[in-house]
């Protein structure tokens, strides 16, 4: 497993805008946000893509999504709205290999790819 600057966040190596944290999840501010809110949800364990998890990650899989929606809850924008995106490879758009979670938020999204 080749080692990402997300797990150099994770390890406190690099500097990051961390606005969450639990015993599995890291959460920072992206670097380049695409909207006046972008976080990157990040699981501590790593994988390189969604497509490395399998069955057995589905509660972390699906505690990465609450924490995200918990976040959206929190900061006070979860009813008004907010975008969660997963890129997956270079054909999807990623560029970090440990797998992580966009949330937007802050503008009206632009257009709808699905
Ligand atoms: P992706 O293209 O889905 O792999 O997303 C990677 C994201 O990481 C991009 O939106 C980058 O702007 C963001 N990013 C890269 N380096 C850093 C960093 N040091 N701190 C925070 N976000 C970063």
């Amino acid at each position: 497993m080749t080692d990402t600057l997300f797990d150099k966040i994770i390890r406190r190596e690099l500097p990051a805008d961390i606005v969450y944290e639990d015993d599995e999840i890291l959460a920072f501010r992206d670097i380049h946000p695409q909207a006046p809110v972008h976080v990157l949800f990040v699981p501590k364990k790593s994988f390189a893509t969604l497509n490395d998890c399998t069955a057995a990650d589905a509660p972390l899989l699906g505690r990465l999504l609450l924490a995200a929606s918990t976040w959206a809850r929190r900061e006070g924008f979860a009813d008004d709205g907010y975008r969660c995106v997963i890129n997956c490879n270079r054909g999807g758009g990623q560029t970090v290999y440990h797998l992580h979670l966009h949330l937007m938020a802050g503008k009206q999204m632009p257009e709808r790819m699905v």
